[in-house]
């Protein structure tokens, strides 16, 4: 849901290489405040990669990434405040939930919002189960992940992001993990946060979410944004001959 017209991310000729290989090759990209951007596209065209650059789990070797006040410049090294100031600002949840296993589902919640923003015990336990109440797993609390389905962890995942406060969230194809079944909790609860505002950047194999939740799709092959636009141009008319195909192989 695009509420606004702030700019929230900028992308400038991002760009990344592993040895002579071009993985992202000039990124120029724009999402704004409130938009929820779906990108697909085959396997090893740089999505998860250009996730990782946008909050620097990956350093990026060229261009820039802007997020809010944060301006990254891959030419400078990265300061600290700039750093934490995007971490802060950028949650991420990946196909594997990599939650705690030996902590409950609440402190796995907890604990960075105590870490990362300074929040009392009780302060975070008490945002942590607003977030559980919101992904349907308030009677979770105090169980142990591996005591949970892989779509109630996901959920969890997403609850322990948000704890956060991001303003961006990121998502790695989050259901790629799952069975189809469980794979539908997950994609309620994020099609429950982009209704509320959220902003988000889904790397995903649904194109059922890539055309009725996103506002915007995005096209990746070989490191190069193929084709963007709003969802429902793209899903059913698409203009590119690379985009042809990719739809036709997955649908
Ligand atoms: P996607 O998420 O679209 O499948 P990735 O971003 O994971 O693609 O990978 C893009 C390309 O970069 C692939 O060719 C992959 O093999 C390569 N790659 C990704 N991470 C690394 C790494 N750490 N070292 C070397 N090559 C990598
Ligand atoms: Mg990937």
């Amino acid at each position: 849901m695009i509420a606004s017209d702030k700019t929230l991310i900028r992308l400038n000729g991002l760009s990344k290489h592993y040895g002579r290989l071009t993985v992202l090759d000039g990124i120029d990209l724009e999402v704004k405040a409130g938009e929820v951007l779906a990108i697909i596209g085959p396997s090893g065209s740089g999505k998860s990669t250009l996730l990782r650059c946008i909050n620097y789990l990956e350093p990026p070797d060229g261009g820039t990434i802007t997020v809010d006040d944060i301006v990254i410049d891959a030419g400078n090294p990265i300061g600290r405040a700039a750093l934490s100031g995007l971490r802060r600002r950028v949650g991420m949840v990946f196909q594997s939930f990599n939650l705690f296993p030996h902590m409950s589902v609440l402190r796995n919640i907890s604990l960075p919002q105590e870490r990362v923003l300074g929040r009392s015990r009780k302060e975070a336990d008490a945002r942590s189960m607003q977030l559980l109440s919101r992904v349907g797993l308030a009677d979770k609390a105090e169980q142990f992940p591996i005591r949970c389905s892989g779509g109630q962890q996901q959920r969890i995942a997403i609850a322990r992001a948000l704890a956060l406060d991001p303003e961006v969230m990121l998502f790695d194809e989050p259901t790629s993990a799952l069975d189809p079944e469980l794979g539908l909790e997950v994609l309620a609860v994020m099609r429950e946060l982009a209704k509320s505002g959220m902003t988000m950047i889904v790397v995903t194999h649904e194109m059922g979410f890539a055309e009725n939740v996103s506002d915007t799709v995005m096209i990746m092959a070989d490191g190069n944004i193929v084709e963007k636009g709003p969802s429902k141009e793209i899903m059913r008319n698409p203009q590119h001959e690379r985009t042809k195909r990719f739809l036709r192989a997955v649908h």
